[in-house]
């Protein structure tokens, strides 16, 4: 590891990137916050996966706390879902989670593999959360976040066994993030990402995913932009599953909740249209 302090004018490089930072600087979202209370595990991702259709049942205040810990019970499943995709992982490995949040997925890695997890984030009141987190949990000497910029993290070439973007790639150009990634995995090392990206074969941005990228400040890719910008950077394509039928029950459950955005109405719309979809993307560097 070559740096440990950065500045915010290290990091942060363009406007762009300033205003995605106050975002995470400044969301207090119940949506996540109330969901990670559950069992410490915060997540900024969604949910994979049938919810029990019981928690829509019984009286309202018991009601809320079930349909928000099946919530989070989904978008663990989507974490666990990423990291059966890492291939095999020891102890000895150094992962990279790139666009880390509050740190769910790292966690969730160090204790499934035991190995060594840096998470870089944009924001610098996320990498504290998610370093408190980390002491909380005693884990602090093996998982650790930086206030770092994953088109440019500093850390050495070829030092990671596996990289990981859970819903983070729609803030950044794919050529340079898979570029950097590129860089620092080891020959045959393991890339994976989640992601929602919009349909070529539709056309255009449809209006639903022009609302998604409003919503959230982020620039949603195309599908076809993913596969280019892996091929252009050495990275092989291993899996490639279409999440977007098993994402779709957690957003209609998420719609009937108490801590729904006002965003749900967009996704299924872009899910159900056939302008959007979710997919997971394994891929090796060769
Ligand atoms: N992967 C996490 C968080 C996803 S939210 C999870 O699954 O819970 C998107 C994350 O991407 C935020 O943490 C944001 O700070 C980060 N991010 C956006 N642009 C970034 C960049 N250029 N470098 C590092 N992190 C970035």
């Amino acid at each position: 590891m070559s740096k440990t302090t950065s500045t915010a004018t290290d990091v942060l490089r363009t406007a762009y990137q300033k205003s995605v930072a106050t975002y995470w600087n400044t969301e207090r979202n119940p949506v996540n916050l109330r969901l990670g209370e559950v069992d410490g595990l915060y997540h900024h991702h969604y949910g994979v996966g049938d919810y029990d259709p019981s928690v829509l049942e019984g009286p309202q205040d018991i009601r809320d706390a079930r349909i928000i810990e099946e919530m989070h019970r989904l978008e663990t499943a989507q974490a666990q879902l990423l990291l059966d995709h890492l291939g095999e992982v020891s102890s000895d490995d150094r992962l990279l989670d790139a666009g880390s949040g509050r740190g769910g997925t790292s966690f969730m890695a160090h204790q499934r593999f035991g190995c060594q997890v840096d998470g870089v984030s944009i924001s610098e009141y996320q990498v504290a959360f998610a370093n408190d987190q980390a002491r909380e949990r005693g884990v602090a000497d093996r998982v650790q976040f930086h206030f770092r910029n994953m088109l440019d993290t500093g850390f050495e070439a070829g030092s990671r066994q596996a990289i990981w973007n859970n819903e983070s790639t729609m803030y950044v150009d794919l050529f340079e993030l898979f570029a950097e990634h590129a860089r620092q995995l080891e020959f045959g090392g393991r890339y994976v990402c989640i992601t929602g990206c919009s349909n070529d074969v539709t056309g255009g941005r449809s209006k639903a995913v022009s609302r998604i990228d409003e919503h959230y400040t982020c620039n949603i890719h195309t599908r076809s932009q993913y596969f280019k910008a892996l091929a252009a950077n050495g990275l092989a394509p291993i899996n490639v599953i279409d999440l977007t039928p098993a994402t779709i029950p957690y957003w209609e459950l998420r719609a009937k909740s108490s801590v729904a955005t006002g965003i749900e109405e967009p996704f299924l719309t872009a899910y159900k249209e056939g302008s959007f979809h979710y997919l997971l993307i394994a891929a090796d560097r060769v």
